[in-house]
């Protein structure tokens, strides 16, 4: 699967099926990772259904800039003042698996470079 608009993210936006949503506005809604890499793992993703980072047009500048806003702040709600990572996989040499595009929120552990 690359291009399906209605993934699992979908039906978490529309609240059918749970997840542990920690922050949600008009544009964009964050959540725990299922299955986490490190002690805080969070996907922020956009409300509008772009598959992949590498499928968003120039129309949408400010709704990039409001999700990178989001991670700022969810980091900041979650207390991240070590620092923290932030993660977009794209495409399958990305190692994307989800076809709705998110941005990882890693913290409460050292990361280390480069990855896998
Ligand atoms: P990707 O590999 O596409 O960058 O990341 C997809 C992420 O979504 C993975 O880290 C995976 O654990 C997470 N994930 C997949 N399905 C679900 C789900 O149903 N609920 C939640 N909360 N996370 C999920």
């Amino acid at each position: 699967m690359s291009d399906s608009t209605d993934t699992i993210f979908s039906k978490i936006i529309r609240k059918e099926i749970p997840a542990d949503i920690v922050y949600e506005d008009d544009l964009a809604l964050a959540f725990r990772d299922l299955n986490p890499q490190a002690p805080v793992h969070i996907l922020i993703i956009p409300k509008q259904p772009i598959a992949k980072l590498a499928d968003a047009e120039s129309q949408d500048h400010a709704l990039m800039g409001h999700l990178l806003l989001t991670v700022k702040r969810v980091a900041e709600q979650q207390g991240l003042t070590n620092g923290y990572r932030v993660v977009i996989n794209t495409g399958e040499d990305g190692g994307q698996t989800v076809y709705h595009m998110h941005l990882h929120l890693l913290g409460g552990r050292s990361m280390s470079w480069p990855p896998g």
